[in-house]
Parts: structure tokens; sequence; C-alpha cells
């Protein structure tokens, strides 16, 4: 057996083990971009496929300082406790710091960073917003391959990866603040109409009585979106992150949510469709890859692109003569 290949062996076998290092070591060849870890991630992947789909995929999102970092770290005891084991991935394609705080940074889940049956990984970093979606779906997969039954998948409720994430995941919730709506939260429109959970954090204390307003706005609002799905519809709920209250609910509406979407198939034809809709992406990304590395492209690629921003050739034209290049034979 070649060393690359029994490294690959190796890898699996630990993986399937639950071994973190293995997952993680894994994790970290299916995020380089160098062509030979490429293969091999490719071969691990493959190997492990089979035992992937596991879990329950769930997506959250929420503007910085929402607190979905104390919200993951209070929601993952309470799963851990209750006998699962949880994984937390991060999507940020913007940079590595969102107001200030890095997504999925263990110093923000100190307590569930140390757990045994937790496993945390920050985003890949900066990167155009499909690359950083396939590491993270391939992470998710790994996660699931190494035993962990829970996958979160944190974002921040303000850009395009918001609808990145809710591609690969079951579910996907909100984390809003007491008082002010979509706007004045920063959370873009069209955002919303993805969540199949709202949660409104910072329901105790001083806040209580705003959370309670916040849930009733919301609740209103969510009943006038189209549903997403056939057999669920949209809950908002209160909690707080900091005390812990409501915590509980929120993993009960997320089994209740599996059930009613499992039980009709609904959940399995989601799955299957958001698997073909990765395929495609992929197609597309290592063909538009493919295209920019191709010598007769690349010749001709800055003179066209100039003649279109002079506005003397018409980029429908020009797309043309470049991809009649592409395909022309050598
Ligand atoms: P993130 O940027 O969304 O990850 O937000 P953080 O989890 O870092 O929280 C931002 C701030 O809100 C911190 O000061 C938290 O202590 C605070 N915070 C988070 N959850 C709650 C909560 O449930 N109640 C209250 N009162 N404060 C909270």
């Amino acid at each position: 057996m070649s060393r690359r290949a029994a490294r690959v062996d190796e890898l699996v076998g630990g993986v399937v083990a639950g071994d973190r290092r293995s997952l993680a070591r894994a994790i970290t060849l299916a995020e380089s971009t160098r062509a030979d870890h490429r293969e091999q991630a490719d071969a691990v992947l493959e190997a492990l496929l089979p035992r992937t789909g596991g879990a329950i995929r769930v997506g959250i999102s929420g503007p910085p300082g929402v607190g979905k970092s104390t919200f993951i770290e209070a929601f993952g005891l309470h799963v851990i406790d209750r006998g699962h084991r949880l994984a937390v991935l991060a999507v940020d394609p913007s940079s590595r710091r969102s107001g200030g705080s890095i997504l999925g940074d263990k110093t923000r889940m100190a307590e569930l960073s140390h757990r045994e049956e937790a496993f945390i990984r920050p985003s890949p970093g900066a990167g155009h917003l499909g690359g950083v979606a396939r590491r993270t779906r391939e992470a998710m997969l790994l996660c699931e391959a190494a035993g962990f039954d829970v996958v979160l998948v944190e974002t921040i409720g303000v850009g395009q990866s918001e609808v990145a994430v809710a591609d690969m995941v079951d579910l996907f919730a909100l984390l809003v603040a007491p008082g002010g709506g979509d706007e004045l939260q920063g959370i873009k429109r069209g955002i919303m109409e993805l969540a199949d959970l709202v949660v409104v954090n910072k329901a105790d204390g001083d806040l209580a009585a705003a959370a309670g307003r916040t849930r009733a706005d919301y609740s209103n609002a969510v009943h006038l979106l189209r549903p997403k799905w056939r057999a669920w519809s949209t809950e908002v709920l209160a909690a707080s992150a900091l005390t812990g209250a409501g915590v509980a609910e929120v993993w009960d509406a997320i089994g209740r949510f599996c059930a009613a979407v499992g039980a009709d198939g609904e959940l399995a034809a989601t799955r299957a469709d958001q698997a073909t809709a990765w395929l495609w992406s992929e197609i597309g990304d290592t063909l538009l890859d493919r295209f920019r590395d191709a010598p007769q492209v690349a010749a001709l690629l800055p003179g066209v692109e100039a003649a279109v921003a002079a506005g003397e050739l018409t980029p429908t034209r020009a797309a043309r003569h470049l991809l009649d290049a592409f395909t022309e034979p050598g």
C-alpha cells in the first residue's frame, strides 16, 4: 500500500472511531487547496460517505452581539446532557472577524469546548462563499461519520452566507434580540424567510417584557411568510442564553420539527435536493476554475475584458467567443 493510501486508511479509521484528532486532520485536509490534499480528502470522504447523514443539521444565525456564542454554549451543554454529541462549525466568508468576535471561536464557548462530547471548529476563513460553503459541508459530513449526531452551523445574520447555510442544514434558526424590527437589528430582508425557528434571546431581567413583545411581533410576521415546509410552520420562541431559560424548549422544538418533516419524507427529499444542488455548484465552480486556467482563455481574456469594459463588444458575444476558445479541441 502506498504511503498516501495508508494515510487515508488511517484517517478513515480514526474518524470512524470518533478520534477527535483524526477528525480535525481530516477537516484540515478537506480545507486545503493543494491538489494532493484534495485527492486525499476526496478518498477519505468517499470511504466515509456511507456513515454520514445521521445527524440533525441545524443552522444558527443572528446579528453580532445577539448572543450566538452564549446561546450555543448553553444549548450545546443541554444537548450533551441529553446524551448527544455535538459539533459546531462556522461559515464566515467575509472575514475571520465579525463584529469583534470570531465565529466558532473556542474561547467564546469556554465550557463547551472542554467537553469530550463537543467538537468546535472555527470558520475556514476568508475566501469566496462557494469555497467556504463546500468546506463546511464536507466538515459536516466528516463530523457525522465521527458519530456527532447534532451539527450546528453558525453564521452571522447579515449576508449571503445565510442562504448557503440554509442550503446545507435541515433546520435554520434565527436568533434575534428583544426590541427593534429586522431592519434595526440589521437582519437582511429574505433571511426571515429562511427561518424555521426564531429565538428571541436575552429574555431575562429588564429585557424580559421587551422579549415578550418581540416574540409576539415575530409570531405575527412569520404567519405572513410563504411556508417552507408542508409539515412545519415557523415557530417563535423566547429564551435566555444567560440563565438557560427556554433553551430546553428550543431543543424540544427541533425534535418536533424533525418528527414532523421526517415523517412524510419531506426531510429526505430536501436533503436529496441539497445534494443535487451541491453537485451543480461543484460543477459550476470547477468549470469556472478550469475555464480561467485554460491557456487559450487566459491569452484572450485581458483583451476581451477591456473590449467589454470599453463598450466595444457585448458581454454576450464576448462570453461566447471565450467559451468557444475554451471548448475548441487543443
Ligand atoms: P454573538 O456576537 O452573537 O456571538 O454574541 P455573544 O454570545 O458574544 O453575546 C454578546 C453579549 O450579549 C455578551 O455580553 C453576552 O453576555 C450577552 N448575552 C448573550 N446572551 C444573553 C442573554 O440571554 N441575556 C443577556 N442579558 N445577555 C446575553
